[in-house]
């Protein structure tokens, strides 16, 4: 590793910080430069922003603070409540792991967030970049975060070689030598503003930033060429048949998915497993929730998960039992219903009319 005291750590902090002093963003969770942020709502927006950007955050991020202003009045919700506030946000653990936490933090800390990053990593849902946001922003603890934004412009002030994610300690080696023991939570924030507006991931704005000075690969005019990262294998398909049934009112058949693995405590249309490396499997009605006479839609509802994408066939019938939870279409805004879900909805109801009269 290089020698992180060859360029001046307190320069570069002070380039940084009287950046972010005029240019930082005013976000509904900051207190702004000088203050020390509420932690729920620091707790709250990191979460949130885990796989999610900053616009689309902001309107949830209200909706959570009106509705449950405090860790208390969260921790009174219940999972269903949290769950559907959750919805469109997706990675859905994300809303367990808070409804979790907040009842944690009320049963166990008096509804008071632990202060160090010591004690949040203990908390549910809670990682070493979320323990330290807290920790730095919310009680000025010199803690470290590093996420992908942090990664990216520590790699090109370093300009370092090794691929993500093997370089990832070397990264951290770095972020540590560099947060500022003074502002340790303005710093935090103005190197993840940096990253979000300045280093961005194309086309970053280096004749605009404040510490060009300090960074190797802008100096050797490869900024975009960092961080290196090893190409990514294609994502595998997996293949399904979603069992759209109608009972005699024109109500619909939904249920509740198990309370862990994928989508885990929100609500679904019932469906095959879904199987990897089979098209044969969007055909495949012997799974379904009884033995009907299955007609297909016309189409297919695509899906993308982290892992893996999903292709789904849609199957209705008419059922001749009314056991189960059932549901008027117009109804279905106000179950839980994740992502890929609200698009076999949607295809349902556009290609369904003629042939789910009954
Ligand atoms: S000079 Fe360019 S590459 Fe270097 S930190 Fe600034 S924006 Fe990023």
């Amino acid at each position: 590793m290089k020698d992180v005291l060859e360029f001046n750590p307190l320069g570069f902090q002070k380039s940084l910080l009287d950046w972010y002093d005029i240019s930082h963003r005013a976000l509904p969770w900051r207190a702004g430069p000088g203050n020390l942020s509420n932690p729920y709502y620091v707790w709250l927006s990191e979460i949130m922003l885990q796989q999610t950007t900053v616009p689309t955050v902001k309107s949830y991020f209200e909706n959570f603070k009106e509705k449950w202003p405090t860790i208390h009045h969260l921790s009174q919700a219940s999972l269903d409540e949290v769950l559907h506030a959750w919805q469109g946000l997706g990675y859905y653990a994300r809303a367990r792991n808070l409804h979790k936490c907040a009842n944690h933090i009320v049963k166990i800390h008096q509804g008071i967030f632990p202060s160090t990053s010591s004690e949040l990593i203990n908390l549910p849902g809670i990682g070493p970049y979320t323990a330290a946001a807290i920790a730095s922003i919310a009680f000025n603890e010199p803690a470290t975060v590093v996420d992908g934004n942090v990664e990216r412009v520590i790699s090109r002030i370093f300009k370092i070689e090794t691929p993500l994610p093997s370089s990832k300690a070397e990264i951290k080696h770095y972020a540590q030598k560099l947060t500022s023991q003074d502002r340790p939570g303005d710093y935090a924030q103005a190197m993840m503003d940096i990253g979000a507006t300045i280093c961005r991931p194309v086309n970053p704005l280096c004749m605009l930033c404040p510490i060009s000075q300090f960074c190797e690969a802008y100096k050797a005019g490869c900024a975009e060429d960092f961080p290196r990262k090893i190409a990514k294998g294609a994502k595998p398909t997996r293949y399904g048949v979603v069992f759209w049934i109608i009972n005699e009112k024109g109500q619909i058949l939904i249920q509740k998915r198990p309370l862990k693995g994928l989508l885990a405590g929100l609500m679904e249309i019932p469906s095959s497993p879904w199987v990897p490396h089979d098209k044969a499997a969007l055909i495949d009605v012997s799974q379904g929730p009884a033995s009907l006479g299955w007609q297909f839609l016309e189409g297919e509802v695509r899906h993308t998960f982290t892992h893996f994408h999903l292709v789904l066939k849609v199957a209705w019938a008419k059922s001749q039992t009314s056991d189960g939870e059932w549901t008027n279409p117009d109804n279905f805004h106000s179950f839980a219903f994740p992502t890929v879900m609200k698009k076999v909805i949607h295809h349902a109801l556009k290609y369904g009319p003629k042939a789910l009269a009954l």
